[in-house]
């Protein structure tokens, strides 16, 4: 099939090359001229495991190309997918302005039957108005070409982007159109080989269920926090605690893991904007606020650990830091607990010493010359000169460190282990202070 997608973030860009390597004709458009270059080039702008070698392989046989042109690539496309972003405006609510925009781009060179899916994470009855936003612009026109609005929300994982979309858990198909259904059924075909994953309904209980799906996945997050504050202030260790709950299969292990706080483009976002649309409809999400602020406290729990460690006396001090992405595997740093971590150690007059396996250059991109930031080559370069060492993100390179070397390089051995990747015993037995989340012994 011919397809086209608007905008090559970590949605676009991987639905199209995913589209394509299953044979597809794909065209992808952004408004960000740097980044079409790029990836004409060759060039990935993101990190994103596997992407590379089948963005390559499909551009140079043909099967995906870049354009900043929508005309053409509205022109391609049987298939319209958008994936723009969609950010919070400053209430929490969900920004359409970009969905919005490609609709009246859309419907300004639209000449054929098309049907146009909705990838990005939007508010219930969006589909309704891109419809109606294509429509508008047609009729400006004068021309009466037929159209289909699906909604297809996305439910891909940074850092496993690649094998999610190609073999996702589930399709959903919101559309009232059997027209639609049926093209978006054979797209899908490829990936719904071994058992079927497509679930079809109407458009705004898909456009809810992305939004149910996330703030499901926070709640377990922001519930296990909750636990891990319990558990410090009694005694207990959360992990053990996790481990003794995962095993039953009605709750299991999967997003239990407690921490320095969710971050991401996600959730943080999507949480926020279906409170903000259960607001609308008059009705208080106690649940979804309660998420939030258990989540807002929880980053910053790390500086408060650091702060209490320095007895408050941070000015000065040094914090070695690994770990910048808001999770492995990936390089975004929207939303990240570490930057939450960074800025209020800065404001504390403390200096950080970085280490990040992908997010360096995100970093220099966010905070330009921060002259109280020193990004370093190597996990242990960040560790010279550092008073403590805090870790963020669970890369699995920061797992199995050599505590001696992590004591022997730290002015006042300290770490402060914001994602439980280590056991106390043995990081105290090295000769180092171990501080973790809800592990009984940080109080
Ligand atoms: P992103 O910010 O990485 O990429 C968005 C891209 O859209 C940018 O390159 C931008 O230049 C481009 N764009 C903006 N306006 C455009 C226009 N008029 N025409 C063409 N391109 C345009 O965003 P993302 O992380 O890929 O997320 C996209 C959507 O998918 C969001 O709604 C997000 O909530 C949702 N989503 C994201 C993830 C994720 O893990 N990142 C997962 C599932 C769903």
């Amino acid at each position: 099939m011919n397809i086209t997608v608007f905008g090559t973030g970590y949605v676009g860009l991987v639905t199209g090359a995913c589209m394509a390597e299953m044979g597809n004709h794909v065209v992808c458009v952004d408004i960000d001229v740097g980044k079409i270059e790029r990836l004409k080039r060759g060039e990935i702008p993101i990190y994103e495991p596997g992407l590379e070698a089948i963005v390559k392989r499909n551009h140079a046989s043909g099967q995906l190309d870049f354009t900043t042109d929508p005309l053409p690539a509205i022109a391609h496309g049987q298939v319209i997918f958008i994936a723009v972003g969609t950010p919070p405006d400053e209430d929490g609510s969900a920004d359409l302005q970009y969905v919005l925009g490609v609709a009246r781009t859309i419907g300004q060179h639209l000449n054929r039957y098309a049907v146009v899916v909705n990838k990005s994470t939007v508010p219930v009855g969006t589909a309704d108005r891109v419809s109606k936003a294509v429509a508008a612009e047609l009729i400006v026109r004068g021309v009466p070409v037929e159209f289909d609005v699906v909604s297809n929300p996305e439910f891909l994982k940074e850092g496993d982007a690649v094998e999610d979309c190609l073999r996702p858990d589930r399709i959903i198909i919101g559309s009232s159109s059997e027209r639609a259904v049926g093209v978006l059924r054979k797209l899908y075909a490829p990936f719904n080989r071994n058992h079927e994953r497509t679930v079809v309904m109407d458009e705004r209980s898909a456009e809810l269920t992305k939004y149910a799906a996330n703030a499901m996945l926070a709640t377990k997050i922001s519930f296990m926090n909750e636990i891990a504050n319990i558990a410090e202030r009694v005694g207990a260790d959360v992990e053990l605690v996790r481990q003794g709950i995962g095993s039953d299969p009605r709750i299991g292990y999967h997003f239990i893991y407690p921490g320095a706080g969710y971050g991401g483009s996600c959730f943080p976002k999507d949480v926020q904007a279906l409170e903000h649309t259960a607001r609308d409809v008059g009705y208080d999400a106690r649940l979804l606020n309660a998420v939030e602020a258990v989540n807002r406290d929880q980053k910053s729990k790390l500086f408060e650990l650091i702060s209490r460690h320095f007895e408050g006396q941070l000015a000065g001090k040094t914090i070695a830091l690994w770990g910048l992405a808001f999770k492995p595997n990936t390089d975004d740093m929207r939303e990240a607990s570490s930057r939450h971590l960074m800025e209020a150690l800065w404001k504390a007059g403390a200096k950080v010493r970085a280490f990040d396996p992908q997010a360096s250059e995100e970093t220099r991109r966010i905070y330009g010359e921060q002259p109280n930031l020193q990004l370093c080559d190597s996990a242990y370069q960040a560790l010279e000169k550092a008073d403590v060492l805090a870790i963020v993100t669970e890369w699995k390179a920061f797992r199995s460190p050599d505590f001696n070397r992590i004591r022997a390089a730290l002015a006042s051995p300290a770490i402060f282990d914001g994602r439980n990747l280590y056991d106390p015993v043995q990081v105290e037995e090295a000769g180092l202070a171990y501080y973790g989340i809800g592990r009984g012994r940080s109080l």
